[in-house]
Order: C-alpha cells, then structure tokens, then sequence
C-alpha cells in the first residue's frame, strides 16, 4: 500500500514529507477519533500521516466557536508547518498568538481531509459496541443509520472535551475556590478605527489595581482579571466576582452550590450582556466604535457565562480491551484527558502535545510492540503533560516529531513499568 509517511527523524510536519511505502501501516489499523474540535483534528492528521485509515465523529453540524485561544509558540509553528498560512493567510500575522477556535478547527479540518481522513459531522457518538460474530468493535450512533456505524477499527481516540468520559476510564476532579468566567464577543468590521484599539493579553488585579478600582467604582463592575483579543470577531473574557454579579443583578439569588448558583433559571441574560458589554466597552477606553454583540450558533448575542472552580483530569490515558480476541487500543486526548485552566491558556498546547504523545502510542501499537509496554510507555509520558510550560519544553520547535524525546526536556519513557499497568488491559472472557 503507497501512503503519505513522514522521513525516520521528522514525524509531524508537511516540509518534510516522502511519499513511500509506509513501514507501520502494513500492521496499522482504523482508528476511529470521536470530536472533531481541535485535539480529535490533530489527532486524526498525525494518525493519518502514519498510514492508518482514520474516520473522525462530531455531533456538532458546523464549526461556530468565536471565542479565541492564546497558542504557545510551538503551536504557531506546528500550525504553520501544516500549511495554516496557506489556509488562513492572517494567521498569527505579527505579533499575534491567537486564532478563534473556528478558524483553527477549519485549518485543522482542510489539512485532514487533503490526508484522506473522513470526517463526518451531526452524527452523535453513543457507546462502544463490542465484537461479535465476525465484527470486530465498532460504535453505536446517532442517528443508528449513519454509514458510520458499519465502521469496525482497533483503535479508538475520545477527543469529546471536558464532558466527555467514555466508560472505563475515570477522572480525579480539582476543586479550587469558586471562579466565575465570562466570555464575550463582538463584531470586528476590520475598520482602521478598530485596529488601533490596545489587546489585553491579560491584566491581572494585582498587577493593576488602579484599573480595576476605577472599573468597580465606575461601572459597578468588580474582576480578577480580563483578556482582549481582536480576532475575527473582538473577544473579551474575564473572570467576575459573585458579589457584583449579585449586585448588578446578572445572578438573581444566592447558592453556595455553584452549579445552582449559575444554572440557567437563576442568570438575568439581558443583565449579564449589559455587564459584558460594559466590562468590554470600560477596558478599551470606549474607543471600539458601535460594538455589536457577535451571533453564537444559535444566532444570540455571543456571551457566556461558566464555572470553572472544578478541573478534571483523567487518572489514564489510555486502556487496551480484549473480547473475543478482538483487542481495542483507546485513549483519551485534549480536554478530555486533562481540563485546561483558561488563565493559562494551556488548552491547545498541552493538547496538541497529548495528540502526539497518543500518534506515537498508535505507532508502537502498530509496530506490534508488546501491549502493556505500549500501555507503561503511554503512561510514563502522560507523567510529564501538566507540568509542560512553554519554558520547559524544548525550544527547537522545527524539529518536534511525535517521538516525546523531541519536545519535552525530561522525558522518562520507562518511568511506569509494564506490571504497573496491568490493570490498563482489559480481557472480557464472556462471550
Ligand atoms: P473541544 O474543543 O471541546 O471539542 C470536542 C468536540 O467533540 C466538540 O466539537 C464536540 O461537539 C464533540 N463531541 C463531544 N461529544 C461528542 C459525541 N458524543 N459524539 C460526537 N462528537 C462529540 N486554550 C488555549 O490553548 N488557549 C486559550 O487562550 C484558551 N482560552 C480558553 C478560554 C475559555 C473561556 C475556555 C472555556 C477555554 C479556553 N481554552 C484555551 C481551552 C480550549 O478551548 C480547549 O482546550 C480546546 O478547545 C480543547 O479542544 P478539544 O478538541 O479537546 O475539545
């Protein structure tokens, strides 16, 4: 079989492309990716790049994410190495390091589908259906009648974000005190009027105290901190304190309980753009003329409000299951294996990280390597991801490959052991 393969040392970038016969694919697989957001995506182009034939599920019918991400230097020249600038001639134009998720996700999406991936959108992945008789696994979905659904593969990525946990793996939950995000966003007319308004990369309380002071008395409106990015649309988001909330009347009562605090019921929409706006109109000087709310994908004005007091992060990253003699390798890739904290902005970074480490297991697989080593080896890499910074990781950014020894500086590959990983393999002696 001819297939697009990467060179033996470089193993993610379009540049360094040779088309021959691939070593792996002769033993690789289907590999079925759950989430086209921007993890499933980048999944689903490295998997592809090692030869496998990969379908990827979105329940979503169209990509309408405004809200704009932060992107760590790797990821612009990861994203550049794809051909982003082809697709997306702005991006990350000077000094910028952001992109909306739409636009990220379409990028993603064109490199995907020029690699033969399939992706199929509005169809709802439901649960996994085990072998039987002569099938192998494949998956129950939504609508059942979906082309999809006749799809058998032995392997098998959730990239489904925060919500989504498939059976068999559990998540630790981190519990900080209560933290109210707001994120919002308008339409940018690319006026020059507008180009000259200031980005806030981020402003903290304490690093400007006299802002805030002045928000509060002002407007009534009291933060710990807000970011401004002009993107395709202006995106503002913030983290608000209850007590104005309350007070301005965006939060019509008070729980302790923060899921009832903002549950729908309990949150004055009218109130709460009002609020955003006057935080977003406040923070630049009033200076972004005629500020309209942007349509979200259901046609309202673009503004939000979450919880994000509780993180989740999965105590594996991968499994394999057996049944019938039929073996799936899974794992878990993006916000789905670990929540990002937004302040930080680590979501695609450290995602995108998790995809390569995820390609490199699927590698190994592929190559016929002992199940529990692939198993330990996933895991002992897993060990290092949430404590990757853009300053620890390594900084020769052109020659990151899916092979971790590329990007993290201290990587142990054997630091968990095959007998440590036993439970990870999961043998269903039913018929
Ligand atoms: P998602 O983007 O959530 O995609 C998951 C996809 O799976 C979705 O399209 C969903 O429809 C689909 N799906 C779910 N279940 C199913 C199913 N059963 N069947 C089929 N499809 C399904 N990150 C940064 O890097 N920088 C930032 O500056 C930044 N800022 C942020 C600000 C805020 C306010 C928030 C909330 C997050 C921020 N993040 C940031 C985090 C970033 O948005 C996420 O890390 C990123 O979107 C995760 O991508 P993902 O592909 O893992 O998941």
């Amino acid at each position: 079989m001819l297939c697009l393969v990467v060179t033996p040392t470089k193993t993610t970038t379009f540049p360094h492309f040779l088309i021959v016969i691939c070593p792996v694919c002769l033993s690789l697989s289907q590999c079925l990716v759950l989430g086209a957001g921007p993890c499933g995506l980048r999944t689903a182009i490295e998997l592809a790049l090692l030869g496998a034939q990969v379908l990827v599920l979105e329940k979503r019918e169209s990509f309408s994410r405004n809200n704009v991400l932060h992107l760590w230097p790797y990821t612009i020249c990861d994203l550049r190495s794809l051909g982003a600038k082809k697709f997306y001639g702005k991006f990350c134009t000077g000094s910028l390091d952001h992109i909306s998720i739409r636009q990220l996700q379409l990028i993603l999406l064109k490199v995907s589908l020029l690699l033969g991936v399939e992706v199929h959108t509005g169809v709802e992945f439901q649960s996994l259906i085990e072998p039987s008789g002569d099938n192998g696994w494949m998956a129950k979905l939504q609508p059942g009648s979906h082309p999809a659904s006749t799809f058998e593969f032995d392997v098998f990525i959730s990239a489904g974000g925060g919500r989504f946990v498939p059976d068999g793996f559990r998540h630790k939950e981190l519990r900080g005190k209560l933290a109210i995000g707001i994120t919002t966003n308008f339409i940018n007319r690319h006026t020059a009027e507008e180009a000259q308004v200031a980005e806030i990369s981020g402003v903290a309380r304490i690093y400007n105290q006299k802002f805030f002071q002045e928000l509060l008395t002002e407007m009534g409106i009291d933060l710990e901190n807000i970011v401004y990015y002009k993107d395709a649309t202006h995106y503002f988001v913030m983290t608000a304190k209850k007590q104005s909330l309350l007070k301005k009347g965006v939060i019509k009562q008070d729980f302790s309980d923060a899921e009832e605090l903002l549950a729908p019921a309990n949150v004055d929409e009218e109130a709460l753009r009002c609020y955003a706006y006057d935080a977003a109109s406040f923070s630049t000087g009033g200076k972004l003329p005629d500020l309209q709310f942007a349509p979200n994908h259901a046609g309202k004005p673009d503004v939000a409000m979450f919880d994000f007091t509780c993180m989740q992060r999965a105590e594996n990253a991968s499994q394999v299951r057996e049944k019938r003699g039929k073996k799936l390798l899974m794992a878990l890739v993006g916000d789905c294996l670990v929540e990002p904290f937004w302040p930080l902005g680590t979501g695609i970074a450290r995602g995108f990280l998790a995809s390569f480490d995820t390609a490199w297991m699927v590698r190994s697989w592929g190559l016929g390597t002992p199940h529990l080593k692939v198993l330990a080896e996933r895991e002992s890499i897993y060990q290092v991801l949430s404590q990757t910074t853009p300053e620890n990781c390594r900084k020769n950014y052109v020659s990151y490959s899916i092979d971790p020894k590329t990007r993290y500086m201290r990587v142990n590959l054997s630091s968990i052991q095959a007998h440590q990983v036993q439970h990870l393999y999961i043998v269903d002696k039913s018929n």
